[in-house]
């Protein structure tokens, strides 16, 4: 949740024009040309790095995995995180080096696109396998990881005098190897499993130009009202509950508010929440009936905030109800969706642990139960402007702005 994003060099599919892109951006807007197309790939982006060398060289891709987001874990009973940012290697080439390193920063990556010519090795498992050995991974350590990035990048290598070299710095790869060194690799090409989609950002309903921050995962539109993601080729509706606010707000945040459950760990009501956090509230007869739900921002906070956002929301159970005026709200004033439902489940666990009253007994029985999401709800948060900080307008949660992407339209 974190800056230090990969920047891509592309040109613009209509004028052809220069574009840089951010890797978390989803809009490219052509400055030239003014076109605004939303940027799709099935099982995450592919990107190369781009080499030097002269054209008739054949030049080989080599794949790495690359994941990004945040860890959230328990030392001495509190919640920590840390942040996590790794490429490895994606096949068994003993020469070449385990990790990139921070290459990938310093370079203006590409797009894999089906034009580019060169031999591209297969990559062997899955970006999460390979990051996390399974002794560290999420799933087995009760950890919760929310991702941002998950991606695979190829590097360009080439073979002369059956010496591997890099085909950015020309540094040799290890000594001699056999010339036949990547015949028994399985090879793929730059479309095997889906191209990158550039879809049109225009209102399905109406026609109007939505609205939407470069990394937006949602679109609305301002003149119908309507909000809509893409799922794959197609834009689909997304029902969501705006909340009514006591004074003008200046924009919407963004929240999912998600029914849970956990086996061993009663979640149903409030009564139930009172109880598992000792809350110092009477579980009377309708909290026992008054359905409990979890909370998530929808958007991409700093790991510090999120945990007390996640926690303070969840206690406090903001009342849901349908904001009387939908043609009230700002037409920019709406932010998008940046942190998708599946990862907000996966902060949950966090959310649990972070509750229970007795850690020191069930956090270990938490670590191994299973989290399932069964109903979600997009909600809008009202939040005023103040100074530099946006002020929840019931709940006093704060927020700076600054640290909201900066991609954040205010009307
Ligand atoms: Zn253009
Ligand atoms: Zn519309």
């Amino acid at each position: 949740m974190t800056d230090g994003n990969w920047q891509i060099d592309y040109q613009c599919p209509q004028c052809g024009a220069p574009v840089m892109l951010d890797e978390t951006d989803r809009i490219l807007a052509c400055p030239y040309c003014r076109t605004r197309l939303y940027l799709f790939r099935q099982n995450g982006f592919r990107y190369i790095i781009p080499h030097n060398q002269e054209r008739n060289r054949e030049i080989y891709y080599l794949p790495y995995w690359r994941v990004k987001g945040s860890l959230f874990f328990f030392r001495d009973l509190q919640p920590q995180f840390r942040f996590i940012d790794i490429n490895r290697k994606a096949v068994g080439l003993p020469m070449i080096p385990p990790s990139l390193g921070v290459r990938p920063q310093a370079m203006k990556l590409r797009f894999l696109t089906p034009e580019i010519p060169g031999i591209f090795l297969a990559p062997e498992g899955s970006a999460m396998e390979s990051i996390f050995p399974p002794e560290h991974h999420p799933v087995n350590t009760g950890c919760d990881f929310i991702g941002e990035v998950s991606s695979l990048i190829y590097t360009p290598v080439y073979l002369e005098k059956s010496t591997l070299y890099d085909a950015v710095t020309n540094r040799r790869l290890g000594n001699p190897a056999d010339p036949g060194l990547f015949r028994d690799f399985p090879r793929t090409s730059p479309i095997s499993d889906g191209k990158i989609l550039f879809l049109p950002t225009l209102c399905p309903h109406c026609g109007w130009d939505l609205a939407g921050g470069k990394d937006a995962l949602t679109l609305h539109c301002g003149n119908c009202h309507r909000l809509w993601r893409y799922r794959r080729d197609r834009l689909e509706e997304l029902d969501f509950t705006i909340l009514p606010s006591p004074s003008q707000p200046d924009s919407y945040l963004p929240f999912w508010k998600m029914k849970i459950a956990a086996k061993d760990f009663p979640l149903e009501s409030y009564a139930d929440l009172i109880r598992l956090a000792n809350l110092p509230r009477v579980a009377t007869p309708v909290l026992e009936t008054t359905p409990l739900y979890f909370w998530s921002p929808a958007f991409k906070i700093s790991p510090a905030l999120y945990l007390r956002w996640i926690r303070q929301m969840t206690v406090s159970q903001p009342a849901v109800e349908r904001h009387a005026n939908p043609e009230s709200i700002p037409s920019r004033g709406l932010h998008p969706v940046t942190l998708p439902l599946e990862e907000a489940v996966e902060g949950v666990r966090t959310n649990i642990g972070q509750l229970l009253s007795d850690k020191r007994r069930l956090l270990h029985t938490l670590a191994k139960t299973k989290i399932v999401l069964l109903d979600s709800d997009l909600v809008y948060h009202p939040f005023i402007r103040k100074n530099s900080e946006l002020i929840h307008a019931g709940m006093g949660l704060t927020v700076d702005r600054n640290a909201l992407s900066l991609a954040f339209h205010l009307s």
